[in-house]
This record gives C-alpha cells, sequence and structure tokens, in this order.
C-alpha cells in the first residue's frame, strides 16, 4: 500500500518531536487524553442537542491501556471518531496549534520551552513512540478506518474492523535507551501520577486497569494480585475546585494547555458566584497580545460550560470588545443546554454572567493598577489600545467605566500617568488637562505649541496613538477638568492684559492679515499669537476636527477627505512680525510670498506635506540668493 506524505509544515513538527532533546516527554499523555475528551465533548453536545442520540453522560470514558509484551500504550475513547477524510486532514496536516507553534519557534531560543508549555497535539506523541496507529470509526458510521505511521516518511489509511465508534491510539514505544526509560510509560504508577499531574481536571472518567497487591490471609511472604479498572482522575476541573488549594502551576499549565500561549499569564482570576444564577469561572489576562489581536480574524470569546459540559468554544457575549483579549471559561449550571446558540444569546442569565465577569474585570486591572504597577504598564502596552476603543465606541457609553483605566505619558516625567495622578499634579487654579498629539513623544516635544504651555508650568499629556484624540474628546472632561488641545486656537493661557494687547494687535493688522491670506487657499485666518515663545509661526484649529484627526482620517483607505479648519498662528513677539508690517507697507507682493513660505513651515512642523513643494523651494532659493 502506497504511504501517502505529510503536509511539509506538518513534517517539520514531527522531526522536531522525534528528535527533541526536550526532557519532558511525559506532556504526549496529557495532549492525548485532551484529544480524547474533546472528542467526547462534541458527542456530548450532538447528544443534548439532538434528542435522537441517545448517550449518557456517564457512558463516556477514556480508557488507558497497557501492553507490556508488545510494548503497546493505547489510548481509547468513545468520542465522535474520524471518518477517513478526517483522518487525513486532522493528522496528516498540522493542526491549528501546531502552526501557530511554527510562528514561534521561529525565535530559537524559546523553542524548548514551547514544546513544554504549547499544545503540540496529536504530533507528540512521536517523542516517545516509533510507530503510532490511530483506529477510529465516527459516530454513525458503518466504516472504520486505521491510520498508520512510522514517522516522517508518511503515512497509511485502510479500512478496519472496529466495533465501537469513536478512537483508539496505539503507541509502539521506542526501544529504551541508557538515558531514557520508555517502558516506564507501560508502569502503572507511572501513568497514574501523569493523569494525576495532567490531566486530573478532566471531566471524563479516565480508566485504567489496575493491579492491587495484598498479603496473602496466613502469610507474612505471600501476596495476592487482584486486578479492577479504576478511575484514576478527580474529574473536578480545575475551576470548580477550591481556590486556595490550587498552586500557581496549575492555573499556568492549564492555561498554556487550553489557549495555546507559550507565555504565563499576567493574573488569573478565579472567580465563584452564587445567586440569582451561579457560575464558576476562570479567567486570563494574557502577558502579551496574540499575534492577530489587531486583526479582523482575532475572535473574543470565553469558554462556555454548562455543569462541566463544554456547550460553545468561544462565546462572545460573555466579554465586551474592550475587554476581547481575556482568556477563559465559564461554567453554570444555570444555562439551558438544549436551547439553540441563537437563543442562547438572548438568554437573560448569560447577560447576568457577561455583567458580573465585566466588573470583576475591571476591578482587577484597577487592583493590578494600584498593586503592581509594572505588570500593569506590561498590560498597558499590549491592551491599552483597545481600552481606548472602548472609551469612544458607542458615543462613549462606557467611558465612565474605563477611564481610570487609561496611561498617558506626559510632558513632564518619563513615566506613564493616570488621569488621578496628572490632577494631583496640577498647578493651582489650572482649569484643563492639556494634551498634545503627534507620531512620537520626541516630535510632541518639539512642537511650538507646547513650548510654551510647559514653561508656564503646565504638564501636557502626550497622545501618539490615532485613537488618543479621539478617545480624549468623547470623554470631553476628567473630573470637571476639560480636555483642551494645546493645538486648538481657544487655548486660554494669556492674562486679561495680555489678552487685551494681543486683540488690539490683531484688530490693528486685520488688513494685513487679509491681504496675506489671498495668497493661501485653504486657511481659515491668519493672526497673532502669544502662545509661541522662539517658534515664528504654528497651526492650530478651530472647530470639531483637529490637525491630528484630519491626519488619520485622510490616511483612510477610502476617498472622503476632510480638512481641519487651520488657522496660521505667527508669534507676536517675533522678528518677523514687524518684517510683515513692514512689507505690509512698502511691498505687498513680497508680503503673499512671505505668507506662502510661512505656511508651508507651519504644515512641515505639523507633520502635514505641502501641497506646492517646487514652488515653495524655488521661493526660498530666491530669498537665499
Ligand atoms: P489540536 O487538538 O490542537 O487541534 P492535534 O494535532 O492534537 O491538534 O489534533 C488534530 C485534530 O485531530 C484535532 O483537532 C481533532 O479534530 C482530531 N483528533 C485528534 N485526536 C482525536 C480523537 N481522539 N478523536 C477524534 N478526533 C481527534
Amino acid at each position: 500500500m502506497a504511504k501517502k506524505q505529510f503536509k511539509a509544515e506538518s513534517k517539520k513538527l514531527m522531526e522536531l518531536m522525534i528528535h527533541s532533546i526536550y526532557t519532558n516527554k511525559d506532556i504526549f499523555l496529557r495532549e492525548l487524553i485532551s484529544n480524547a475528551s474533546d472528542a467526547i465533548d462534541k458527542l456530548h453536545y450532538e447528544s443534548l442537542t439532538n434528542d435522537s442520540l441517545k448517550l449518557k453522560k456517564k457512558d463516556f470514558e477514556i480508557f488507558i491501556l497497557r501492553d507490556v509484551e508488545k510494548r503497546t500504550l493505547t489510548i481509547k475513547d468513545n468520542g465522535i471518531g474520524m471518518t477517513k477524510e478526517e483522518l487525513e486532514t486532522n493528522l496528516g496536516t498540522i493542526a491549528k496549534s501546531g502552526s501557530l507553534l511554527f510562528k514561534t519557534e521561529k525565535e530559537p531560543k524559546k523553542d524548548i520551552d514551547i514544546i513544554g508549555q504549547f499544545g503540540v497535539g496529536f504530533y507528540s506523541a512521536f517523542m516517545v513512540a516509533d510507530k503510532i496507529e490511530v483506529n477510529s470509526k465516527a459516530y454513525g458510521n458503518e466504516n472504520a478506518y486505521t491510520w498508520v505511521s512510522e514517522g516522517v516518511d508518511g503515512y497509511t489509511i485502510e479500512e478496519t474492523k472496529k466495533e465501537h465508534f469513536g478512537t483508539d491510539i496505539i503507541l509502539y514505544l521506542k526501544e529504551d535507551t541508557d538515558d531514557i526509560k520508555y517502558s516506564d510509560y507501560l508502569e502503572e504508577y507511572k501513568l497514574r501520577e501523569l493523569v494525576k499531574k495532567y490531566s486530573d481536571y478532566i471531566t471524563h472518567p479516565i480508566k485504567m486497569e489496575v493491579t492491587h497487591t495484598t498479603l496473602k490471609e496466613g502469610s507474612e511472604t505471600e501476596y495476592d494480585k487482584t486486578t479492577e479498572i479504576e478511575i484514576i482522575n478527580d474529574m473536578v476541573p480545575l475551576w470548580k475546585r477550591n481556590k486556595s488549594k490550587i498552586k500557581e502551576e496549575e492555573y499556568n499549565t492549564f492555561y498554556s494547555d487550553k489557549f495555546f500561549d507559550y507565555e504565563q499569564p499576567l493574573k488569573t482570576i478565579h472567580t465563584s458566584a452564587e445567586g440569582l444564577v451561579s457560575f464558576n469561572s476562570l479567567l486570563f489576562i494574557p502577558s502579551h497580545a496574540p499575534y492577530d489581536f489587531y486583526t479582523k480574524e482575532y475572535e473574543k470569546g470565553l469558554q462556555l460550560y454548562s455543569n462541566g459540559v463544554l456547550i460553545m468554544e468561544k462565546c462572545k457575549e460573555l466579554v465586551p470588545d474592550y475587554f476581547s483579549f481575556i482568556k477563559g471559561v465559564v461554567d453554570s449550571p444555570d444555562l439551558s443546554l438544549n436551547i439553540s446558540r441563537e437563543i442562547l444569546q438572548q438568554d437573560k442569565n448569560l447577560k447576568v454572567i457577561a455583567k458580573n465577569i465585566e466588573s470583576k474585570i475591571n476591578k482587577e486591572l484597577n487592583t493590578l493598577k494600584q498593586e503592581n504597577r509594572e505588570d500593569y504598564e506590561k498590560f498597558w502596552s499590549s491592551f491599552g489600545t483597545q481600552i481606548k476603543y472602548g472609551i469612544y465606541n458607542q458615543y462613549g457609553m462606557n467611558k465612565e467605566k474605563l477611564q481610570d483605566l487609561l496611561l498617558f505619558a506626559t510632558s513632564k516625567e518619563k513615566k506613564l500617568k493616570t488621569l488621578e495622578e496628572y490632577l494631583e499634579g496640577m498647578k493651582e487654579n489650572q482649569e484643563a488637562i492639556y494634551y498634545a498629539c503627534g507620531e512620537s513623544l520626541d516630535k510632541i516635544d518639539l512642537l511650538p505649541q507646547v513650548e510654551l504651555v510647559k514653561e508656564k508650568g503646565f504638564e501636557i499629556l502626550y497622545c501618539t496613538e490615532y485613537i488618543d484624540e479621539f478617545a480624549l474628546s468623547v470623554l470631553q472632561n476628567y473630573k470637571e477638568k476639560k480636555f483642551v488641545n494645546v493645538s486648538k486656537e481657544e487655548l486660554n493661557l494669556d492674562t486679561e492684559e495680555e489678552k487685551e494687547n494681543l486683540k488690539k494687535e490683531n484688530e490693528e493688522n486685520k488688513n494685513m492679515f487679509l491681504c496675506m491670506k489671498e495668497s493661501l487657499t485653504d486657511i481659515e485666518s491668519i493672526k497673532f499669537t502669544n502662545r509661541l515663545k522662539n517658534h515664528p509661526v504654528c497651526l492650530s484649529s478651530t472647530g470639531a476636527l483637529s490637525i491630528e484627526m484630519e491626519k488619520v482620517m485622510n490616511a483612510m483607505p477610502n476617498d472622503q477627505k476632510v480638512n481641519a479648519k487651520k488657522v496660521l498662528e505667527i508669534n507676536a513677539n517675533h522678528k518677523i512680525a514687524s518684517k510683515l508690517k513692514e512689507l505690509y507697507k512698502n511691498d505687498k507682493e513680497e508680503l503673499k510670498i512671505y505668507a506662502k513660505i510661512l505656511y508651508a513651515e507651519a504644515r512641515l512642523i505639523e507633520g502635514l506635506s505641502i501641497e506646492n513643494p517646487t514652488e515653495i523651494v524655488s521661493l526660498i532659493c530666491d530669498k537665499l540668493s
């Protein structure tokens, strides 16, 4: 019978397994048991939602069989089984979790760890076996098939006889070496120990034939041996166990096993609630964003169980979008199993659970912020953007809930601050919370508008993400202090006298500004300002749309371009101001050329492009030569 070839990535993963120098080969058992349990969950779920299947939870089981003579270890389940096609696609190609491994495997140092912590799946069995046979009969099918492989050079699939639906995975263990005794995996004590360590919480019984040795009655040297079939796992899922008796390591293993993350979670939240709706939940805040987190492909959601039976892999109704990074499990006896998934989404109890979970996560994040700032900042760097979207979305409906989670870099210290901390550092009589937007902290720091505000002793929030300004404009204020963009025209920092003088000055030069404006097309107005210290000019905006917003919106891939209402502000105390006045008197044409150059300068400082660079360059050249 011709051998079929594995897909290239599968072959690579398999080689990694076969030649693995990884010492913890034990995890293969956890992987196979977890697959068996998933297969049972699938069939169990079918039976609960389809009355014609007469299957009972108590009939499901996973069996571990040892054959010392043949050196085989078999993991047997009566789950959903696989058709011929499924054997081909599931075992001939690398599974999802495996391909994820390859993404991270490119970082060479990490791969050894990954094998231990990751769901590497079925192929991990090649760490301990040199031949694997999979006999499977899909539920409801007549035919059964056997899949056999002795490693990288391929596999065969043939029809076989199998009475019961489900899957048997038969491992032909490798020969023992000086270093590794593979035959340990045929020892009762060893298998017991491994099940206890890794698979205790599996909710289906894991059975094994065990031998009990007792002294023969009346004898002190002779023993009686009896064998019986025993359930060797606890069957209580981790989330239903008593918190105080769970070690951190158990949580971490559970997390990496279930959610395929090679890094430990930043925080584990284990709760149980009793009341109108009872539920247990085990939630995790990951310590980094998954590679697809900020893409459309990422799906949020928690695993939903009803009394230990998995009913949904990703129930998205359980977490709001702004907490979409949360991974975890929710188990409630108060959800009806037989209702369809569409109806479940309307379920009142589910809504109660979701609300409860949301406030729990929020509370935990606030506690983390207070008690472990380093970890919180780590969280913030991965998921802060998501929180800001949460503030902005739905017309700011959730802003109050989320505002205290915000962190910003500021003009004062090189550390992140909460809004609360900003308020604490405010000057006496300071009326507003100032912020400035730009591409990077350094660039913002150099903005002309920022200079004077800083010099007057006000702290400025530095916003480098495009969502920042949208979020702040939705927030409007924090504890009655208004957010004010330092680049907005109505920044109000002058004394009454200064204001008065400036007003007069602008009034007197009104016609000069009109003359300058003639040469500029997309500007709202021109005026003198006190807000600049050393720089000659800057751009500000009036109205709701700021210049930063204009940049963001125009960068989006659609044809709708927007235009902020721009004001060209000229430093009233700069020598350019008197030069302009002089030109207005003596040479209006030259004044218009100055206007063009100054406007181009202001745009460049703002990070905007100039429409007519060749014209501007030749105007400047004229002045230089
Ligand atoms: P993963 O479990 O992460 O998807 P695996 O390589 O462990 O990756 O398994 C690949 C696929 O093979 C599974 O997703 C499942 O569809 C199928 N499979 C594995 N073991 C069994 C089993 N005992 N019963 C039914 N299907 C199984």
